[in-house]
């Protein structure tokens, strides 16, 4: 017998009606002889709505009570969708993450998950039940609630298909599958059909919001193959799984964009060993990943100090920073919002002669600004302002004419 985990995402289960779909799918993989695991997200845009809710109560709200808070969303539709596949002669029970053996770290609202006790989920499918659990979420081992941080259910249901050997896990979205872009910007971008962990890791890490990147890598850790289908129709999809490395890669895979970035510069500050060290460390223990890093070349002895950050982090950063430039002897600092950084993806990306250059030349065109770049391995980041973001991921897909593959 085939065991699968299916993850629906929030738009698959914005209303009644659609859970009642959702249900009928559930149903159909059920009759079709699998057990199946289904993990579920909050109905639509409920957790933001609570974000905005918590928000209004206080504009610092602690961490654990937005846990409490968060968790709520998908804690809703778990019992509904088990409701709505009883009422359709389906028998299921709904679990929260607590209750299905989530037990995670008590880094609240970016919780990692440490273990999965998947004992109670496994009797219930011996039970005949189909098991529904609460997305996003688990405990620590005081039973404190947390979160796996923003589109952390796909990595419950990864993780969940791991814990439970499961044949494969299937991410249900709004779209068809992992694109050559995000489709609501390029409208012409193409399914890729089978993608490697390692380009999809950067394609999430970069912005793709399709899948969570933590679910990526724990797909890659256990070799654990990853679907990402449409809720609305019977399209195979994207397969997330190792690739043949003898076939001949393509260039580029992908162009991913990111818009919630912030950039922030230390100006002037003495070129000398563990400035860097002095800023960075500040930020990291308040929390605040560092993305993308600049270092201008020294004049006089003093350099500036580019980096970028999540624009939701700005407010904090900007409580540090008087604090952070004064400690490196700065001569000051700026920090910018309405930042956007897009990244070109591909594993052939390094070893192909002039793909930087065609990179560049395609920004140019479009007259788009790059404030900073990164590259490593198989990305290349662009740091640019975020009113040309639509533009440049439009340029960037049509230069690899990503459209034709
Ligand atoms: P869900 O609620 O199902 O988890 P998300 O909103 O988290 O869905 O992710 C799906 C969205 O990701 C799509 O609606 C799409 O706009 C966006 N997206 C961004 N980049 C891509 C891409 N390369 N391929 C597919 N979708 C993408
Ligand atoms: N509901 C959570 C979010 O909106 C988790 C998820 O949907 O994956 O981020
Ligand atoms: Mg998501």
């Amino acid at each position: 017998m085939t065991r699968v985990v299916q993850k629906y995402g929030g738009s698959s289960v914005a209303t009644p009606m659609k859970l009642r779909r959702v249900a009928r799918r559930i149903r159909e993989s059920v009759g079709g002889g699998s057990e199946v695991v289904v993990v579920v997200s909050a109905m639509g845009d409920t957790t933001d709505e609570l974000i905005a809710l918590a928000h209004r109560i206080t504009s610092d709200p602690p961490s654990r009570e937005m846990d409490m808070l968060l968790s709520s969303g998908e804690t809703i539709t778990a019992p509904l969708l088990a409701m709505a596949l009883h009422a359709a002669g389906t028998p299921a029970i709904s679990l929260t993450g607590a209750q299905a053996g989530i037990r995670t770290s008590g880094a609240h609202r970016t919780a990692r998950i440490v273990d999965i006790v998947p004992q109670r989920v496994l009797d219930e499918l011996e039970r005949g039940n189909v098991v529904v659990v609460a997305g996003f979420q688990g405990a620590t081992e005081d039973m404190d609630v947390t979160t796996l941080g923003r589109g952390g259910s796909d990595t419950t249901a990864v993780a969940l298909a791991v814990a439970i050997r499961a044949d494969h896990c299937e991410i249900f979205t709004d779209v068809p599958g992992v694109h050559t872009a995000d489709p609501r910007i390029v409208p012409n971008a193409r399914v890729i059909a089978a993608i490697d962990y390692d380009e999809m890791l950067e394609l999430a890490s970069a912005g793709a919001r399709v899948m969570h990147p933590r679910a990526v890598e724990i797909g890659e850790a256990y070799s654990m193959e990853i679907r990402v289908r449409s809720t609305f129709d019977n399209e195979p999809g994207t397969i997330i799984a190792r690739q043949d490395k003898m076939e001949i890669r393509q260039k580029v895979r992908a162009i991913a964009h990111e818009t919630d970035v912030a950039k922030v510069t230390i100006l002037r500050v003495p070129d000398k060993p563990g400035v860097a060290a002095a800023v960075f460390g500040p930020f990291g223990d308040a929390g605040i990943d560092i993305d993308t890093v600049l270092q201008n070349v020294s004049h006089d002895g003093t350099t500036d100090l580019s980096f970028t950050i999540a624009e939701s982090h700005l407010r904090k950063a900007r409580r540090m920073l008087p604090s952070v430039a004064k400690s490196v002897q700065a001569q000051g600092y700026t920090a910018t919002a309405g930042i956007a950084k897009v990244t070109v993806i591909g594993s052939g990306l390094r070893g192909t002669p002039g793909i930087y250059a065609k990179i560049f030349r395609a920004l140019a065109d479009s007259e788009i600004n790059i404030q900073m770049i990164a590259t490593g391995e198989i990305h290349v980041t662009c740091i640019i302002d975020r009113p040309r973001v639509r533009d440049a991921v439009r340029a960037l897909h049509t230069a690899f004419e990503l459209e034709r593959i």
